[in-house]
């Protein structure tokens, strides 16, 4: 197996155009489990790790958004300045492996496994974000939900990067919440991103683990802005209750070995009403 380990994203882009099956190294922390696992026997490993244009964040506060290097840890979204722009996805980062894994892992890696139980992506896409990708071709920017086409597949070619993602910072409380078989160390059987955005009197529900891909609930969440009081008044019980129902009916989950449909279909449903409660308190 040969190891690239380049140390800038031209040197990268150049390697992975002239061997696109390399295979992309980040964190490792996907990747070495299905090489150790012999799932996969790459021939060629280009480590990203070393390249300093993928790594860290930058708040543009005159356009309103965060850019996130693909290399950016979980770890690193624990940081406070972080968690006040994006306090769901440091819920969501919060969650993910252990400290190790948490230090190790990346965004850009869960994008790249693309798994529809990936913690980081169902935020990602109530937040709409865009995916920025490169290759010696050039670059070019794709919305999260073109960027996610089914299982663990992405619309990513072979001779490309994802480089950095960047999402909206909205005004309006937005939190993570998943369900697996333990608190901590564990892959969600569900899991789901509520945003709110008060200037736009929207609502954002992403649910993963409960279809090929991340879903939203459009019907629920356009549901849920006409019944909210953006005065500042707290939501009841039944129409939590009502939000719940009508997100669960947008699943579409499958039996596998972490759940049952019928069991990821109720607990989205239950995630979804505890953050609108959380979302919208009564006092
Ligand atoms: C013990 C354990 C617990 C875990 N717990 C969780 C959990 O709770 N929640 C969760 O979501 N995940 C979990 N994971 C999975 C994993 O940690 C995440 O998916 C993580 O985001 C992967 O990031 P990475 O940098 O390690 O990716 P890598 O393993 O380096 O790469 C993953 C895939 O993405 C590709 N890739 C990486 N970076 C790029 C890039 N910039 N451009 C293009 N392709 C790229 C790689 O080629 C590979 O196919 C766990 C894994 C382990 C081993």
């Amino acid at each position: 197996m040969s190891i690239a380990v380049p140390t800038s994203l031209d040197d990268a882009l150049s390697r992975l155009a002239a061997d696109p099956t390399a295979h992309v190294l980040a964190g490792g922390t996907d990747l070495m489990v299905e090489v150790n696992m012999g799932h996969r026997r790459p021939s060629a490993i280009l480590a990203i790790d070393r390249v300093p244009e993928l790594k860290g964040w930058h708040h543009d506060a005159t356009a309103g958004t965060v850019t996130m290097g693909a290399a950016l840890t979980y770890a690193e979204m624990a940081d406070p300045s972080f968690a006040r722009l994006l306090p769901a996805l440091t819920e969501a980062a919060r969650t993910v492996g252990s400290p190790q894994i948490r230090n190790a892992g990346t965004i850009g890696g869960n994008l790249g496994t693309a798994s529809p139980a990936g913690d980081g992506l169902p935020v990602l896409s109530a937040l709409d974000a865009t995916v920025e990708l490169a290759s010696v071709r050039g670059r070019r920017t794709l919305s999260i939900h073109d960027y996610l086409v089914g299982v663990k597949r992405t619309a990513r070619e072979p001779d490309e990067l994802v480089v950095a993602v960047t999402v909206p910072v909205l005004d309006g409380w937005q939190g993570y919440a998943k369900v697996g078989v333990r608190n901590a160390m564990v892959i969600s059987m569900v899991g789901a991103c509520l945003a709110t955005d008060r200037a736009a009197r929207s609502v954002r529900l992403a649910m993963g683990a409960v279809g090929p891909t991340i879903l939203r609930a459009p019907v629920a969440e356009a549901w849920l802005a006409g019944e909210v009081d953006w005065g500042g008044g707290g939501l009841d019980a039944a129409t939590a209750r009502e939000f719940g129902r009508q997100a669960a009916a947008a699943a579409r989950p499958i039996d596998d070995h972490r759940s049952t449909a019928d069991y990821r279909r109720h607990a989205i449903g239950v995630l979804a009403a505890r953050l609108a409660r959380r979302a919208f308190p009564n006092e």
